[in-house]
């Protein structure tokens, strides 16, 4: 007869100590005191399957922190933790393991962190409609950033507005009237804003933002994304936190590379069958969605993200379309007294501006597709003011990233208005957008960054149009013989 029969036979009596190994499921013992889980509290295991107890990982922290300690190991500097023999092997996990169970992060699981979370959004109204910011002042905030666009600015702010609030008045009512959603749809040339856009917008909002790009999704089953990725691409940006995703803002790019492939008799896997996958997600539905991955297989954990209040904002290009617009623009007033000459639209840089849901269903989009973006407007192609401005006005310009880079070797960098003007024009030629002025910066700064910190009398550089041009170099001044322009 074995000890847990004798037990059953003494009337269930028994030391202490038994009772506390019987509630020891785990088995796990501290490696330092050799204390059971049910002694010393719950144990942090840590790479190479040891486990230690809370108290004794604080010994081991406080003996750490201990000048005289320090110095013995010589570990003058001792706030990475490499430096201590052992200890480098802690991962920051177990650390994070460590301040819960201690009670320094609150201990709590993953549910009861999102019910915080919840609890605290309720009380400090964010997300609340009366706390929302207004339109104008979403804008206000996005004019610090993304230079001209105002209209799209305009929009957006107004769409985002409308948006958070539907998602409170709709969760919180159940009346009749359900604001539908306000997905959006951009169109504009490349390099135009339409990412940093929204990029901006989810940081103004401290909301989580997934970006993806439509050519890489196909039909489930085909070599490719499936469109359930955009929402575990979404869940990973929220730190996991399934709420804080259905929340979130998505952005698709390449919109236009999914339209209907015309004249083709094979089944389009990676066009239409791409917009009538993401039909489901874009107006609100469950779905199934892999964590961590970007397909799903038996493999990979799932869970359900709700779209209903997920922003989708679709991005693109989408050559071509000036041309179906002004077709149908001359068509229609081709007759009658107000008819116009049959190139009357060709200059015209705000034809995307025209555009209509006909124009993008020729283009390939399917009905239904762009029946849930209700909100589609075009973003302007940047022309040389903007790009001038876009060099040196938003709170992060390029220009003021380089002057901070060389003040800090105290040499001031100026730039000439015909130097910008000359950076704006090569910028054109590339017609790539904006995209073009940091190459075009970065092939002319290297010379620069690389020559001034070898000559400490360096005082000042300026860069004029003959040096973008290569016609000429900078122009150089040494400290001492222009005060005023150092101190600046
Ligand atoms: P796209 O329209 O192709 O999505 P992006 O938004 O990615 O272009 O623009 C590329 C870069 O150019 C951005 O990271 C941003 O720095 C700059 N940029 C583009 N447009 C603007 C703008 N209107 N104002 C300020 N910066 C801009």
């Amino acid at each position: 007869m074995n000890e847990d029969d004798n037990f059953e036979e003494r009337g269930g009596e028994s030391s202490a100590d038994d009772k506390d190994s019987r509630k020891d499921h785990t088995g796990k013992v501290c490696f330092m005191c050799h204390r059971t889980e049910s002694k010393a509290g719950k144990m942090i295991t840590i790479p190479g399957g040891i486990t230690v107890c809370a108290d004794c990982m604080q010994k081991a922290f406080d003996q750490m922190n201990d000048p005289q300690f320090r110095n013995l190991l010589n570990l003058s500097n001792f706030g990475n933790m490499k430096n201590f023999p052992g200890m480098g092997m802690i991962d920051p996990q177990d650390l994070a393991q460590f301040q819960q169970m201690t009670g320094q992060n609150g201990g709590t699981s993953a549910q009861e962190k999102e019910q915080e979370e919840e609890e605290e959004e309720q009380s400090s109204g964010r997300f609340d409609v009366s706390a929302l910011p207004a339109p104008h002042k979403i804008k206000a905030a996005l004019d610090e950033y993304v230079i001209g666009q105002e209209y799209a600015k305009k929009v957006i702010s107004v769409a985002v507005y409308n948006h958070y609030k539907r998602v409170r008045t709709n969760t919180n009512t159940k009346d009749a009237i359900e604001i539908e959603k306000s997905n959006m749809l951009m169109i504009g040339p490349t390099g135009c804003g339409k990412t940093y856009l929204v990029r901006t917008l989810s940081k103004l909002l401290d909301v989580p933002l997934a970006i993806a790009d439509a050519t890489a999704l196909t039909e489930a089953g085909y070599i490719g994304d499936d469109v359930e990725s955009v929402l575990s691409k979404l869940l990973a940006a929220a730190g996991n936190s399934v709420k804080k995703a259905e929340r979130g803002i998505v952005f698709i790019d390449e919109i236009d590379k999914i339209a209907k492939k015309q004249n083709t008799n094979q089944r389009d896997v990676s066009g239409e069958s791409v917009q009538q996958g993401l039909l489901k997600i874009l107006e609100g539905a469950e779905v199934e969605v892999p964590i961590g991955a970007t397909s799903k297989n038996a493999m990979v954990p799932m869970t359900t993200i709700n779209t209903q209040n997920i922003l989708f904002i679709c991005g693109g290009a989408f050559p071509g379309l000036e041309d179906i617009i002004r077709k149908r623009l001359t068509k229609t007033s081709s007759i009658g007294f107000q008819s116009q000459l049959k190139d009357a639209f060709d200059d015209d840089p705000d034809i995307l501006t025209k555009v209509t849901t006909d124009d993008l269903k020729e283009y390939g989009m399917i009905p239904e597709f762009i029946g849930r973006l209700p909100m589609i407007f075009a973003l302007r192609k940047l022309d040389k003011d903007m790009l001038v401005r876009i060099l040196k006005e938003p709170k992060n310009a390029i220009l003021l990233q380089y002057q901070k880079l060389l003040a800090l070797d105290e040499v001031k960098l100026a730039f000439d208005d015909e130097a910008l003007e000359a950076i704006a024009e090569e910028a054109l030629k590339r017609d790539t957008g904006a995209r073009a002025l940091r190459s075009i910066i970065e092939e002319f700064m290297l010379d620069i960054m690389y020559e001034v910190p070898k000559d400490d009398e360096i005082g000042t550089v300026r860069i004029t149009r003959a040096y973008i041009e290569h016609k000429g170099g900078p122009v150089i001044t040494l400290r001492g013989s222009e005060p005023a322009l150092i101190t600046g």
